[in-house]
């Protein structure tokens, strides 16, 4: 941490300063230049967090020097997490994964249909909300344990992961008994109960950044999971507000570099919520994969028009099973793969 001290701070001023910093166990060095005198404490920062020295007489700005998402980032683990979610999926290694399927389950029927054109694109997990966060409470809230029923029958049957949204900390023991991830919706990034409880479970978490949340509020949403004891997390750019109204979000795919630099977390992007429509979604997903994101979650209904949620922004099989060739190409030209 560095301490830059105000012109006109006085020499009592400064040894307050050095005094109240050694008392919490951080080594002082005082730099005095002609302008300014700036003091760098070394040690453990976050006892700064209960005595914080912005209000000390003297102070002009302190500039923590560690990042606040300590095991989320990249100076805590180098090498990138691989998330084993089954024995046959995998995630952040060399292979894109790829969750697709409705935005809501809708009946074990259009699971099981959707699950086989999930399979025969060659994606690996299937997605379906039970519990959908809906902007207007008379809109569809989702099946609940019927519906995962439905998406573990389907998952099951066609040997695809499945992955399902968890909006309340209630549920998530129910949750964990049907799906293989756990996601966080955009809507609940900074719950952090529910946060702290899904850090206790064993069960892979994506945590979808905020609709208005910045990468440093979002990387430290994910350090309230692995500071519970859970590091099987990844993160998914789904689009934030931004001053554009022609889609329904702003795709950040800025935030995938920038996300891989800081953190050795996987990132899934998820052009489907990130565009809002679905003959957007082909060419932000092949712009994720050239951005180097770890997987895609993409939306898929077989009849969009009657979908009970998003039908705009899903695919429909023909077009999801072409995209998914498409995809692969660009995956292997920057050496990852897909297929
Ligand atoms: C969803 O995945 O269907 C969803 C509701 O996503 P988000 O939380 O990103 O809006
Ligand atoms: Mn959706």
């Amino acid at each position: 941490m560095i301490v830059i001290l105000r012109s006109d701070a006085t020499e009592e001023q400064i040894q307050h300063i050095v005094e109240k910093a050694e008392g919490l166990g951080l080594s002082a060095n005082i730099s005095r230049g002609v302008e300014k005198t700036v003091i760098g404490l070394i040690g453990p920062e976050d006892v700064l967090r209960v005595t914080p020295l912005e209000v000390f007489p003297g102070v002009e700005q302190v500039i923590p020097v560690l990042a606040p998402y300590r095991l989320v980032s990249r100076e805590f683990k180098q090498e990138n997490t691989i998330i084993k979610v089954t024995d046959k999926v995998s995630i952040g290694g060399e292979k894109i994964a790829v969750m697709s399927g409705p935005c809501s389950i809708e009946s074990a029927e259009g699971m099981r249909s959707i699950a086989k054109v999930v399979k025969d694109a060659g994606a690996n997990i299937l997605r379906g909300g039970a519990f959908k966060p809906r902007t207007s409470p008379y809109d569809f809230q989702g099946l609940g344990e019927e519906g995962l029923k439905y998406l573990k029958e389907a998952g099951e049957e066609y040997g695809l992961a499945t992955i399902t949204e968890v909006m309340d900390s209630r549920d998530i023991e129910l949750i964990c008994k049907y799906v293989d991830i756990l996601q966080v919706g955009a809507r609940n990034m900074q719950n952090f109960s529910l946060l702290k409880e899904l850090g206790k479970t064993k069960k892979p978490v994506m945590l979808k950044r905020g609709i208005s949340a910045t990468i440093k509020e979002w990387l430290m949403s994910a350090e309230y999971l692995l500071a519970n004891g859970n590091f099987d997390v990844m993160l998914c750019e789904r689009g934030i507000r931004t001053f554009e109204t022609a889609t329904r979000n702003t795709l950040d795919i800025n935030a995938v570099g920038v996300v891989k630099h800081l953190s050795h977390l996987p990132v899934i992007v998820d052009p489907s919520h990130g565009t809002g429509k679905w003959g957007l979604v082909g060419g932000s997903a092949k712009a994720g994969i050239a951005a180097g994101c770890d997987g895609l979650m993409i939306e898929v209904h077989e009849k969009p028009e009657e979908a009970l949620s998003d039908g705009p922004q899903s695919l429909i099989p023909e077009k999801f099973s072409a995209l998914m060739k498409e995809l692969d190409k660009i995956a292997v030209a920057v050496s990852r793969k897909l297929l």
